[in-house]
């Protein structure tokens, strides 16, 4: 039996210095119950926790961490570069040979300006959208997240979903008045909202498979409608690829599908796990951020030397080694496929969304297509599940509106752990 401890001695301190305890509302188990696990360190496809607890990480940082943790050339790169100064506030070369190495990655982008976060990203394209188009309406999907901005705050997936927030207190209605939203997968209905709002719509924006209320699909037809949807109406379309970004495909999901998006945002997964986000599109679009263009956008942190340098490392080792995506796709379906036999034999009810490295379990004979579907599964079945797991080792997201990732650490040997952990987890939970 694992012991948590130290951990709910931590946790109990931490509440008494940071609002519920945690920097970040999903990491707190509220969906699961419990006390979150404190983590110490991580190496590959493990993390250890100041019980001294291990366990294998279906997190990875919730994506970043695609080579799993504390990646040598990573560490060694971070090392090296932080005697040289943890930050300018003054540009670099670094910051060119990123942003040349993202383009040469990425199709259908000229240019990258860095930010600090996933939510900066959105934030900028969707200024940027707005400033481009002269619009201020835009469409996003119930139960897609782009961050924490207030104009994302409506309907939206990740840890508002998983706190059941309806409407988050301290965003003005004047704010989400211009937020309309359809649910994912659902044409028609994105073409009322453009019929009903002609030419107020700057953006649609979309994660191209949605990470934040479990992993789901686009339905064939989707992304290709909306690209012609915003076509015919003068819109743009963000692919949001924070999670799905260098992660699908070394060119994200706009390589993947073969479609264009108009403006990608990126996270995480560029500063390999550094506070970064990044903006990325045509110039003709581009050029309209400051100081290029008036579309005004900053940050003193942006770009920073450390992050750069990580990101940089990492994103070179994906470009260099497509055949890291392959290694990952049979490591998927080797998980997946056992996962199956493990819920199979349990006779339980479940769907398995997956595509590439990302996945999730929902417990329910219905397919999951759209934020109601995620939502009318068997959450209290997920949430036994998920404990069962951490109690084996294995560490899943603690919600079954996230989606799982995966990273090229693991071997057959932590696969085979968790498949047998799933079996035990599933028969352990059914008495
Ligand atoms: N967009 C997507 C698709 C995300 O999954 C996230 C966070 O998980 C964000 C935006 C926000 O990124 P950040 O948490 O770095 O602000």
């Amino acid at each position: 039996m694992y012991s948590y401890s130290k951990s709910e001695m931590l946790f109990g301190k931490a509440k008494e210095v940071i609002p519920g305890g945690v920097n970040s509302p999903v990491r707190a188990f509220k969906s699961v119950g419990g006390v979150p696990v404190f983590m110490q360190r991580a190496q590959g496809p493990f993390m250890y926790d100041v019980d001294g607890n291990r366990y294998i990480d279906y997190i990875n940082s919730w994506g970043p961490m695609i080579l799993g943790h504390a990646y040598e050339p990573v560490v060694k790169a971070i090392q090296e570069y932080a005697a040289f100064s943890t930050s300018f506030g003054a540009p670099t070369e670094l910051e060119i040979k990123i942003a040349e190495l993202i383009v040469s990655m990425v199709p259908n982008i000229d240019m990258v300006r860095m930010v600090n976060s996933g939510t900066e990203a959105c934030m900028t394209a969707l200024r940027l959208a707005r400033g481009y188009t002269g619009r201020n309406k835009f469409i996003k999907f119930e139960g897609c997240y782009h961050g924490h901005a207030d104009a994302f705050l409506v309907s939206a997936g990740s840890g508002v979903a998983t706190l059941g927030i309806q409407s988050v207190p301290g965003v003005t209605a004047t704010v989400a008045d211009d937020t309309l939203t359809a649910p994912y997968n659902n044409l028609p209905a994105v073409e009322q909202l453009i019929a009903g709002n002609p030419e107020q719509i700057a953006a649609i924006i979309v994660e191209p498979v949605a990470g934040n209320m479990g992993c789901i699909l686009p339905q064939p037809g989707f992304l290709e409608g909306l690209r012609q949807l915003c076509d015919a109406n003068g819109i743009l379309l963000i692919f949001d690829e924070v999670m799905t970004g260098f992660r699908l495909a070394r060119g994200g999901a706009q390589e993947l599908f073969g479609i264009r998006a108009d403006l990608v945002t990126f996270g995480k997964i560029i500063g390999a796990g550094m506070p970064v986000g990044a903006v990325a599109g045509p110039k003709a679009i581009m050029e309209n951020l400051a100081p290029a263009g008036k579309v005004y956008q900053a940050g003193t942190l942006s770009g920073n030397p450390i992050a750069m340098i990580a990101g940089y490392t990492l994103l070179q080792t994906l470009n260099e080694n497509p055949v890291i995506y392959q290694q990952l796709q049979e490591k998927a379906d080797y998980l997946v496929s056992g996962l199956r036999e493990a819920f199979g034999a349990s006779g339980s009810v479940y769907q398995i969304n997956t595509l590439g490295s990302m996945l999730s379990v929902h417990f329910t004979e219905y397919p999951i297509i759209d934020f109601t579907s995620a939502s009318a599964a068997n959450n209290e079945l997920f949430r036994r599940f998920f404990h069962a797991m951490l109690e084996r080792g294995v560490y899943l997201p603690p919600s079954a509106f996230e989606s799982w990732f995966m990273c090229n650490a693991l071997t057959t040997e932590e696969l085979d752990a968790t498949i047998q952990a799933a079996k035990a987890a599933m028969q352990a939970i059914k008495q």
